[in-house]
């Protein structure tokens, strides 16, 4: 099904995940240092990367970083721990999903899957306009009136997200599920800050808004500014 790159230092779960995804019918090829996973990640392209952050020779963040400068191939990161402030930080640093250890090879199989597709209907449907502001998936541009707005990642996937729904109320929680990947917990003044730079970036505020509507107590609505 996929090209998948393991890059995991611990020779137990790296031969069982390797196993395991086989048997899904992926190809996985592996390695048990950040460098030489960049290297593959650079020689081989393969389809995603699985990336496991206690790494011995680099901070796993750090690989996803020199990666990420070179490479957009989908990375889900493998995390000890559920620590919510490192999850939200490596997708910031453009991580694509996350498992937490100890997981099995048909939850990761589950998560590829998920993440591929992802990455598939991104490619057909990619652009959306409401009212004079659009915004393009594929390049990951965003323009206001023609001019290009210049928003992060995270800002950038929020407004897509939003304005995917125009007119529908979207929860903080659906937010922080849907736009930061963290299933449960985190909180709500994320977005709210996310929110707030958005606004300031698309020329508006929460006392005077025009395409980000507050809906108290619910959450947020894009709208097209009448
Ligand atoms: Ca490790």
């Amino acid at each position: 099904m996929a090209n998948v790159l393991l890059v995991e230092d611990d020779t137990t779960i790296r031969t069982a995940l390797t196993r395991g995804l086989r048997d899904r019918g992926h190809a996985v090829s592996s390695s048990h240092t950040a460098l030489d996973g960049l290297r593959l990640a650079l020689a081989e392209r393969p389809d995603l990367v699985v990336l496991d952050l206690g790494l011995p020779d680099l901070d796993g963040a750090e690989m996803l970083r020199m990666l990420r400068a070179v490479s957009r191939v989908p990375v889900i990161v493998a995390t000890a721990r559920d620590d919510e402030a490192e999850v939200v930080r490596l997708l910031d640093a453009g991580a694509d999903d996350y498992v937490v250890k100890p997981f099995s090879a048909a939850q990761l199989d589950a998560r590829v899957r998920a993440v591929l597709r992802r990455m598939a209907e991104s490619r057909t449907d990619s652009s959306v306009s409401i009212g004079d502001l659009r915004l393009d998936l594929r390049s990951r541009e965003a323009t206001l009136d023609g001019t290009p707005l210049d928003l992060t990642p995270r800002e950038f996937d929020m407004l897509y997200y939003l304005a995917s729904r125009p007119g529908e109320v979207v929860t903080k929680r659906e937010l922080l599920t849907e736009v930061w990947l963290v299933p449960y917990g985190g909180a709500d003044k994320t977005v709210d800050v996310h929110l707030s730079w958005l606004r300031r970036k698309l020329g508006e505020s929460a006392q005077n808004p025009r395409y980000l509507q507050t809906v108290r107590g619910v959450g947020v609505k894009l709208v097209e500014p009448s």
